[in-house]
């Protein structure tokens, strides 16, 4: 792996859309480079035990679920790189991606650099991610189920699904959210309010989350009075949105309001030739399996269309 090398394919990003573009890739026969990140193994490296992705009876640690992952795609003979793409011309072909000042050339690329849920900012938030504080209720709730109080933070949709989700599994569901009314919709905004099970406190903020080794309930200011009160619970869900990485591709791939990468027939971006898998451009699913699904199918389509330039 060299400056100026081509490969059949580089893949951006090593989560499980990227690592499952590999295997896939790599299998088929392709010359694979994976420029994984200097965060390797994405989001799931942060999070302690995932129960849902299938084939794992007893849920396996995320962080062991992505070294299996990479492990698998380097089996077959991907190359993988832990460093961030630092730029890309997909003006020109072979199409160009940079890291720093090295350059390597692809016949396609697939983009999965996902999107990064944002923090509240907080340190007792770093650390007590995976120990009672995550960014995914959908993942994490049920590892949750029959807890006393559940603590949401945030006022749209995906707050409003996390809530709703969180009322399943738990006794009560405390949302907090800053403004006086939600950003959610109408819909959502119905189901929630008519949800015995949650309370939602307005006009406020998580000022600390308190715990040691576990989140043990979250310390609450209302911006209009200034009064500070103790909410105990056994988890925070923080649902502030997400920030998709896509800062590199701005004036190469079309892009929607918010910075996800627009595909057609699922993985198709504005140019051909470069594919776009996971949460980099679904902010509907965002989830391990459905990010992997989609790189198996960004994977498919770059076998596709190496093999019919190849062939030209
Ligand atoms: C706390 C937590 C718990 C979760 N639990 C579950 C669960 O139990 N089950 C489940 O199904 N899902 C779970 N999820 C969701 C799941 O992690 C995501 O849906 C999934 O990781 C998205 O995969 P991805 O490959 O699209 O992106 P990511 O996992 O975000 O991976 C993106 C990768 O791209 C890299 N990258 C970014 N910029 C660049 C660049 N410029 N150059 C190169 N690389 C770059 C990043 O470093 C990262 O490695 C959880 C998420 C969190 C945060």
């Amino acid at each position: 792996m060299g400056s100026g090398e081509l490969y059949d394919v580089v893949i951006l990003g090593s989560g499980p859309a990227g690592c499952t573009a590999a295997i896939y890739a790599a299998r088929a026969g392709l010359r694979t480079l994976v420029i994984g990140g200097v965060a390797p193994g994405g989001q799931l490296m942060k999070t302690t035990i995932v129960e849902n992705f299938p084939g794992f009876s007893e849920g396996i640690r995320g962080p062991d679920l992505m070294m299996e992952m990479m492990e698998q795609a380097k089996r077959f003979g991907a190359e993988i790189l832990h460093e961030d793409a630092t730029g890309v011309d997909f003006a020109s072909r072979p199409f160009k991606i940079f890291v720093r000042n090295v350059e390597y050339r692809a016949l396609s690329v697939i983009v999965a650099t996902g999107a990064y849920p944002r923090p509240l900012g907080l340190e007792s938030e770093q650390r007590l991610m995976g120990r009672g504080v995550s960014t995914c209720a959908t993942c994490d709730a049920p590892l949750y189920r029959g807890a006393k109080n559940l603590v949401v933070v945030g006022g749209g949709d995906s707050a409003a699904e996390y809530a709703l989700f969180c009322a399943k599994v738990a006794e009560h569901v405390t949302l907090i959210h800053r403004r006086d009314r939600l950003r959610a919709s109408k819909i959502l905004q119905d189901r929630l309010l008519s949800e015995p099970k949650i309370t939602i406190i307005w006009n406020s903020v998580v000022e600390d989350i308190i715990g040691e080794d576990r989140v043990r309930g979250v310390l609450v200011r209302n911006l209009l009075s200034g009064e500070l009160i103790k909410v105990e619970c056994d988890a925070v869900f923080i649902a502030i949105g997400h920030k998709p990485m896509t800062e590199i591709f701005r004036g190469w791939l079309e892009l929607d309001e918010e910075g996800y990468v627009i595909t057609r027939d699922l993985v198709k971006t504005s140019v051909e030739g470069v594919f776009a898998a996971g949460e980099v451009m679904d902010k509907r699913y965002r989830q391990a399996i459905t990010s992997a699904g989609f790189g198996c199918i960004a994977a498919l389509e770059a076998i596709r269309y190496v093999e019919s330039i190849k062939g030209r």
